[in-house]
């Protein structure tokens, strides 16, 4: 039997709802409305699309949004100003500063100057710490493996005690993930395995998984017959495998492809995100959950 497909921009646009329920009701009861300033230096067009797209979404959630844009040859002490600057202002809630940064800045620097607590994107060391150890400490979780959890969680795949694969240990999908899985916690409490180019035999590991989670970046990884039958996967690749033209603008668009082969796949787990449309949705929507939290934080709201 095929598939189920968990569809992250259902899923996404769910959360959005229930956030602008959430907005509606701090601005209402507490006067309090989610502040988030996105800081772009610099016109790559790959950062100035993300970037819109997180505005459009915050402008979608009534949020008070700020886009800060900045030339290409901002100084670094110029942006850690800007950074104080919104770090200080009580109207903002979250930071996020559109990676990469001009090959003059730091960004390690730019990113350890954000006060943690309007460190939206959860990058902050003292965020990372907060993870660790979980629980209520964990404040910022980072978006893309946020996301992946509530996609598994909204999909109604039990992770207790379930074995868990993630594929890749990046600091922005693999390693966080895999933290998050293993929390003494609801939608967690599952047996992890990271595996990465130096696992010796990949595919022994991926066929144990109740829940295999794929974020390496090499289209078509994971082969089908390493796919446990019923298990949920989760593909979080994103690779441009070439070009079509869009039936709905005539303009070239990129064709994305999964790490795993989709089509094969489908016919043995028993759930699966499609790419795209599967993650990648999630991530401006945990970007947007954070504010949101962050928000609340700042009023001595509960979370
Ligand atoms: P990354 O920093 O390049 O890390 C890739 C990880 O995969 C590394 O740990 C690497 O192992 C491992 N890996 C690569 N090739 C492998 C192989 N042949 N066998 C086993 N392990 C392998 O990538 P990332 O930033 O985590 O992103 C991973 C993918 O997710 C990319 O396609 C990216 O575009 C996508 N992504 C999507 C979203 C979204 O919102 N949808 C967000 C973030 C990332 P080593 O550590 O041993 O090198």
């Amino acid at each position: 039997m095929a598939a189920t497909i968990i569809s992250g921009k259902e899923i996404a646009a769910q959360i959005r709802e229930e956030l602008k329920k959430e907005v509606a009701e701090l601005k209402e009861t507490h006067n309090v409305v989610p502040g988030l300033v996105t800081i772009l230096v610099g016109e790559d067009p790959a950062s100035i699309s993300y970037v819109t797209a997180k505005q459009r979404t915050s402008h979608e959630l009534n949020f008070h949004s700020i886009q800060d844009s900045q030339s290409v040859d901002i100084s670094e002490d110029d942006l850690l100003a800007l950074i104080d600057k919104y770090n200080k202002d009580p109207k903002i809630h979250g930071i996020l500063v559109q990676l990469p940064l001009p090959k003059h800045i730091d960004e390690k620097k730019i990113l350890n100057a954000i006060d943690p607590d309007k460190d939206v994107d959860g990058f902050h060391p003292v965020n990372v710490g907060r993870l660790m150890i979980g629980g209520k400490e964990a404040k910022f979780l980072p978006c893309t493996p946020a996301g992946i959890q509530e996609l598994i969680v909204r999909a109604g795949v039990n992770t207790e005690g379930a074995e868990v694969v993630v594929v890749g240990r990046s600091n922005i999908v693999g390693k966080p993930i895999a933290n998050i899985m293993l929390q003494k916690a609801a939608g967690a409490n599952a047996t992890v395995t990271v595996v990465h180019t130096r696992t010796k035999d990949m595919a022994s590991h991926c066929k144990r998984a109740d829940v295999l989670i794929v974020a390496a970046g090499v289209p078509d990884l994971v082969k089908p017959e390493w796919i446990k039958p019923g298990a949920c996967v989760i593909d979080v690749g994103v690779n441009r495998v070439g070009e079509k033209i869009s039936k709905k603008t005539g303009k070239k668009i990129a064709i994305l492809k999964g790490d795993v082969n989709f089509e094969a796949a489908q016919e043995i787990a028993g759930s699966i995100t499609p790419v795209p449309g599967g993650v990648g949705p999630m991530t401006i929507t945990m970007l947007m959950k954070n504010t949101v939290k962050a928000a609340k934080f700042a009023s001595g709201v509960q979370v």
